[in-house]
């Protein structure tokens, strides 16, 4: 499985020039280098790197995610000036999630529609209000009761 390292998550206030440069170097990959392996050219990476480009198109991010194995969302989360934290959507399983514990991770980064376990598809709201999951640490939605696991079945 896809283990994510998190000193590779942009640091609060990291610019996407800087973010990437310090992959980069932590990588121990020139910029040539990470250039090919993104399938981008030296002179955008050079740009990009010397804070010239504010927005990646998405062949660009997925190349460097590909190239820099980290995945698009945080890139995606440094160019929208928005923490990490905000773009992962806390989904969970309503077959295999255990209100009160933490969550697979497979869940909740990437864009996982359906459980990686079971097949079943994800949710990241209270079926019965709407209103998204706050906390893994919550078993029933703060906003009118209802209990998360038993979230597939709507209550009328
Ligand atoms: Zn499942
Ligand atoms: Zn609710």
């Amino acid at each position: 499985m896809y283990t994510l390292d998190p000193d590779k998550a942009p640091q609060p206030g990291e610019t996407l020039d800087g973010y990437i440069r310090r992959l980069r170097i932590s990588a121990s990959i020139s910029q040539q280098q990470l250039a090919t392996a993104a399938g981008i050219h030296l002179q955008s990476l050079g740009k990009l790197e010397r804070g010239k480009t504010g927005r990646l198109n998405q062949k660009t991010q997925t190349g460097l995610a590909a190239a820099l194995s980290i995945p698009i969302e945080y890139l995606e989360a440094i160019c929208s000036g928005k923490p990490v934290s905000s773009i992962e959507t806390r989904k969970f399983c309503p077959q295999c999630w255990t209100p009160g514990t933490e969550p697979e991770s497979v869940w909740t980064l990437y864009r996982a529609k359906y459980c990686l376990l079971c097949g079943t598809q994800l949710r990241a709201n209270c079926t019965f209000c709407g209103e998204p999951l706050t906390s893994f640490k919550h078993k029933f939605c703060p906003h009118c009761g209802t209990a998360y696991k038993a979230a597939t079945q709507k209550r009328k």
